[in-house]
Order: structure tokens, then C-alpha cells, then sequence
């Protein structure tokens, strides 16, 4: 009689396969670039001409539109402004020499007092 009996082998694994849940925690964020452009956008012209009185002091604003200009469609501040004629009314741009385009002016209120 034989009651040899083969030996139980557990064949299935404990383990099994570990799966990773998180592989890389350190994973970087990539960088955030705040301004990928260079150019900055055009300022847009005024919508309406302006229209100055004569031989008045205004405060105004002005921008480049020369191309290549390291003043190109930057907005410049200009806090006295002689209209002249009221018609010959100009800022000229000190990179380029051109003539820049005005923004916006606001009569000065009060006048300054002539020297
Ligand atoms: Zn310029």
C-alpha cells in the first residue's frame, strides 16, 4: 500500500506583483513662463483725434510706433505738453527722433504759470 502522498506545493504567490500607486512623487513641474513674448501687444491709436486748445499746457501720454525702436509701443508719460497753435502739437520720440504718437492729452487744470 502506498499512502505516499505528494507533497502540497503552494504554487500561487504571496507577493503577487507589487504595483507602484506612486511611482515618482518628485516628479518637477515644469517651469511657468510668465511672458513668452517679447513684442509687447500695439497700443491702439486714439479713437478720436484729439483736439487741442491753442497755447495751453496739457499732460499726455505717447507712444513709439517706429519699428525696431526700443521705445516701440511702450506708453510714455509726458506731464507738460505745450499745444502751441493747437494744431503743431507733437512729442518726438529720444531714441528715434521720429515723431510719436500721442495717446492721450488732459488739459492741465490749473494752467502753470508763465515764467
Ligand atoms: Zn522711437
Amino acid at each position: 500500500m502506498s499512502s505516499e502522498q505528494a507533497p502540497i506545493t503552494d504554487s500561487t504567490t504571496a507577493e503577487g506583483d507589487p504595483v507602484p500607486t506612486n511611482p515618482d512623487p518628485q516628479t518637477p513641474e515644469p517651469p511657468i513662463d510668465p511672458d513668452p513674448g517679447p513684442t509687447p501687444d500695439p497700443i491702439p491709436p486714439p479713437t478720436e483725434p484729439i483736439v487741442y486748445q491753442p497755447y495751453m499746457w496739457y499732460s499726455a501720454t505717447w507712444t513709439c510706433r517706429t519699428v525696431g525702436c526700443v521705445n516701440e509701443n511702450l506708453e510714455f508719460d509726458v506731464p507738460m505738453l505745450y499745444s502751441n497753435n493747437g494744431t503743431n502739437v507733437g512729442v518726438f520720440c529720444g531714441r528715434c527722433n521720429k515723431k510719436g504718437l500721442i495717446l492721450t492729452a488732459t488739459l492741465l487744470d490749473p494752467q502753470p504759470e508763465p515764467e
